[in-house]
């Protein structure tokens, strides 16, 4: 609860609204926004809305206004937040997370970064160097992420295009000593196509604007974007970003951080050669598919390193093994085309997550002794993709929505499990807090056998015809009775969903309907044994390392690879279970408008995002037990002036009679009750009467 505000910015915290209705919320939210205060709360969730401007809230005087205090004592903020995961680790000894969600554009990695650094800015009061360099180390690793993982979207300049979960691990004295991050999901359909008006990832154009010329002769490259066709589309938009200066930016940082000269050419050489390959086309001859622009096959080899006919055969053929015997098959041109996209997708996947991969290396806590040194504790940051609901909703949507499910789910259990810990805790009675359960939603998806994810994996490995369709009847067969599915053929009537290609699922956050189409090949993710081949031969070792299962031969390929929604689904069980063993903080953000507006509220986006980051529920929560729970001192100290018994000092045997005397006196006993260490109050109503008594008195 947010005190030291005045009404006139409305209600700090949601919690407090009179009535609990999307009207009163969007009001709430709409005026405080006006009033230049983008963050409130939900009780200790803090609703933060995009500004699109700069905010002069996040300096040096701020964080000294948040540090060490309580979250309700200073108008919400991040920084709260960030304080109050910190204190608890700090305190309690525990790990600690933040999840910050929302749509594309709502400000969460913004929000991530001021979050980081604001915990740099409390830390290590000492300034011991090794404790400065991790800090350095870890506020420089995003600056690489970016580069790697984010692109211009239509919605966002600065596009985060994969979830990332970092920790940060903190010695006995509460100061950063590394950390670990795990990224999900990279979208890296971007690397061979963009959507009119966006761009691929700023790797690309970084290098092309930024690289000297020496490094670009290298690379056989000319500076122009528009000479390569996979960031053609892209290469025209002149972007809001200095690519030429990140492009300094990030290659000190990769040094900063401790990547090698060697390490670093090869991350360039494998840019490079994947806009080489966007342009390289095929052709057909007779019998035989070919290749029309020969000599970018030798600039492939130079900038692959591979031997002399390696990159031109694993382009042309795949090696099939048929019963014993070991035939090499030529793509027909289709195949050829299909090959060489996957690769380069492949190629800047592989390179993203090994990027991720050496940053953990150096940025990993060594020489910890937890004998000596006590428990080594970590907050985690979780920045990750919110629901989404586009026009036209594919595999990706599926996948990110799905998540967004298992985060719900979390929120639920942890959200009622930490309420009812507290009241045991307070020797409080627990009372059963009706809400929306989504569980069913998130066994829909992720069930054994009957879950969309089991069924799609079933179609993928249908020996004959492996269509979408096909899995499409998959669903309507094993899940025709389930209430939060459906499809044109179990709805006839519904017009709004095609035969054979929709099906539609009913999310907590509302009704989305996906297409199949692309399912199934977007869940093999296929990449011919060829190429893995191609890059472990590769006499740079770096690359080498990247591609480890190159190594085997077609014949000694015994397993199918997981398919995506296989990994993606065990990456999401095992990050809830991560966040479930930590004590949670939540950050919702909202995007207030889609051009990028300072001063405009879009009520009806607004009030959508609210639905589905499920705040009126949360709300409902809140108030459904306590709306308002403060320890006897601190109550007292505010609210001590409104009794005689009080004011200025009580002779009661306790605070905690003190408390109750006062309650009593105002007839709001019947309205409270009485823990260990905290007294509890069930509505918002009788703190505005208190707040108000109090504002007559002072
Ligand atoms: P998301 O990660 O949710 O997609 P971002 O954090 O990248 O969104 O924010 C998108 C853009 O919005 C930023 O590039 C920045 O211009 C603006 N923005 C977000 N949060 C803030 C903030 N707190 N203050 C000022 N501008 C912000
Ligand atoms: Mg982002």
């Amino acid at each position: 609860m947010a005190e030291h505000e005045s009404l006139e910015f409305g209600k700090a915290d949601f919690v407090l609204l009179d009535n609990v209705s999307m009207e009163e919320f969007m009001a709430n939210l709409k005026l405080r926004f006006e009033k230049g205060r983008i963050y409130s709360y939900i009780g200790e969730v803090v609703v933060s809305v995009n500004p699109y401007r700069a905010m002069n809230i996040y300096g040096r005087d701020t964080v000294e206004q948040y540090k060490g205090r309580e979250l309700y004592e200073r108008p919400p903020h991040l920084f709260a937040i960030a304080d109050a995961a910190y204190k608890a680790m700090k305190r309690r000894n525990k790990d600690t997370c933040i999840v910050i969600s929302g749509e594309s554009g709502a400000g969460k990695t913004e929000a991530s970064k001021y979050i980081m650094q604001y915990i740099a800015a409390i830390t290590n009061p000492n300034q011991r160097a090794e404790v400065e360099r991790v800090k350095n180390m870890l506020l420089k690793s995003n600056c690489v992420l970016e580069a790697f993982g984010n692109a211009k979207t239509n919605r966002n300049d600065n596009s985060s295009r994969f979830g990332k979960y970092m920790d940060i691990n903190f010695d006995f004295k509460g100061d950063p000593i590394g950390g670990h991050i795990n990224n999900y999901l990279l979208e890296k359909s971007r690397v061979i196509f963009q959507q009119d008006g966006e761009r691929s990832f700023h790797s690309f154009y970084q290098l092309l604007r930024g690289a000297p010329d020496s490094l670009i002769r290298l690379l056989h490259m000319q500076k122009d974007a528009t000479a390569y066709s996979y960031i053609k589309v892209g290469g025209q938009i002149k972007s809001s970003i200095n690519d030429g200066a990140d492009f300094k930016a990030v290659a000190d940082a990769m040094k900063v951080i401790g990547f090698t000269g060697d390490e670093i050419q090869t991350v360039y050489r494998i840019l490079a050669a994947i806009l080489h390959l966007g342009n390289l086309t095929f052709g057909v001859d007779g019998d035989t598919t070919l290749i029309e622009n020969v000599k970018l096959v030798s600039v492939l080899r130079d900038l692959l390193s591979s031997s002399e006919d390696g990159v031109e055969k694993a382009l042309l053929y795949r090696t099939v093994a048929t019963g014993r015997d070991v035939i090499e098959k030529q793509h027909t041109e289709q195949e050829a085309s299909y090959g060489r996209d996957a690769l380069a997708k492949a190629m800047y996947e592989r390179l993203f997550c090994w990027i991720v991969g050496r940053i953990n290396d150096i940025i990993e806590v060594k020489n910890y002794d937890a004998r000596v040194h006590g428990k080594n504790t970590v907050i985690g940051v979780l920045d990750i993709y919110g629901f989404e609901i586009f026009q036209n909703n594919s595999f990706e949507q599926f996948c990110i929505n799905y998540c967004n499910e298992k985060l719900q789910q979390l929120f639920i259990q942890l959200v009622l499990k930490q309420e009812q810990e507290e009241y045991q805790r307070e020797g409080i009675p627990w009372r059963h807090i009706d809400y929306f359960n989504n569980q069913i939603i998130v066994d829909l998806v992720e069930q054994q056998h009957k879950g969309i994810f089991s069924v799609l994996d079933e179609a993928c490995m249908n020996v004959g015809k492996v269509t979408d369709e096909v899995f499409l009847q998959g669903l309507n067969g094993k899940l025709a009775k389930h209430a939060h599915y459906t499809s044109r053929k179990l709805s006839p009537t519904d017009k709004s969903l095609e035969f054979d290609r929709d099906f539609r699922i009913r999310h907590y956050a509302g009704d989305v309907v996906y297409s199949v189409v692309g399912f199934i090949d977007k869940n093999k993710d296929t990449l011919f044994q060829d190429f893995k081949r191609l890059l472990y031969n590769s006499s740079n070792p770096v690359l080498k390392a990247m591609w480890p299962e190159g190594k085997l031969s077609i014949t000694e390929v015994t397993k199918r690879p997981l398919t995506a929604a296989t990994l993606f689904k065990s990456s999401m069980i095992s990050l809830v279970e991560n966040l479930a063993s930590k004590e949670p903080y939540y950050v919702r953000c909202i995007k207030p408008n889609e051009v990028k507006s300072p001063l405009l509220l879009e009520q009806e986006r607004c009030r959508h995002q609210v639905e589905y980051l499920g705040l009126l529920e949360n709300v409902r929560v809140r108030r459904a037990g306590f709306a308002y729970r403060q320890t006897y001192p601190r109550f007292l100290q505010r609210y001590k002036m409104i009794s005689e018994f009080t004011w200025p000092n009580h002779d009661l045997p306790s605070d905690k009679d003190a408390v109750r005397r006062l309650l009593q006196g105002c007839g709001f006993d019947g309205d409270a009750a009485y823990g260990k260490t905290k007294v509890f109050i069930r509505t918002p109503r009788t703190l505005f009467s208190l707040e108000e008594q109090r504002a007559d008195m002072v």
